[in-house]
């Protein structure tokens, strides 16, 4: 999905940085690509971004938990059962500032209770849209080139794409984050 908004924007002359982790397909052309591989290089490459941006759009699934430590050599196999310890990763979302001249668009993965939970995601990490998709769907979403997807507002707005290819969904998405740009400029809030 990341990739397709990222097209969708370019196609509308807008400027890009496509923040990636590995991915399977090509990046779109005339992006700026920054690459990382932990939710931690995510974390400093959107902040170091956040300086010259008028929308942030996070769709990566990041991580919510990476290992409490690393061997740098290869573990040996035991008899016995063994666990490893996860600590929480930092929420990018929820660590940018209150106040800013940029909007924020999360995304919310979900496999139930769809609208509460992205109700929840979107005050909880103080975004001003969430584009909330239901992963539990095989047909749909992640590893799938279709999406359906609903989007709700900060100021209780909901809207639904129904099913269509993401390059459809990301076009629309594009065009909805357009008009919530110019309207916050008519807002003197900031
Ligand atoms: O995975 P989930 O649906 O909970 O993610 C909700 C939003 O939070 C997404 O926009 C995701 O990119 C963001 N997120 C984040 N930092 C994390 C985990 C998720 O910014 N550590």
């Amino acid at each position: 999905m990341g990739y397709a908004i990222a097209a969708a924007a370019l196609a509308k002359k807008h400027n890009v940085t496509l923040i990636s982790g590995p991915a399977c397909i090509a990046p779109p052309r005339g992006a700026e690509i920054i690459s990382i591989t932990t939710a931690e290089e995510l974390y400093g490459a959107v902040h170091r971004s956040l300086r010259c941006c008028d929308v942030l759009v996070m769709c990566a699934a990041v991580s919510d938990y990476k290992p409490a430590t690393a061997s740098a050599r290869k573990l040996k196999k035991k008899k016995s059962a063994f666990a490893l310890r996860f600590v929480p990763t930092r929420d990018i979302l929820a660590s940018l500032p209150k106040r800013r001249r940029y909007l924020v668009i999360g995304f919310a993965a979900e496999t139930h209770d769809l609208e509460i939970n992205a109700q929840k995601k979107l005050r909880a990490k103080n975004c001003d849209a969430i584009v909330a998709n239901d992963v539990s769907r095989s047909e749909i979403g992640m590893e799938s080139d279709e999406n359906e997807v609903t989007i709700f507002f900060r100021d209780g707005e909901i809207k639904k794409i129904s099913r269509a290819r993401k390059k459809i969904i990301a076009r629309e998405l594009v065009k909805i984050i357009a008009k919530m740009w110019e309207k916050s400029l008519t807002k003197k809030s900031w």
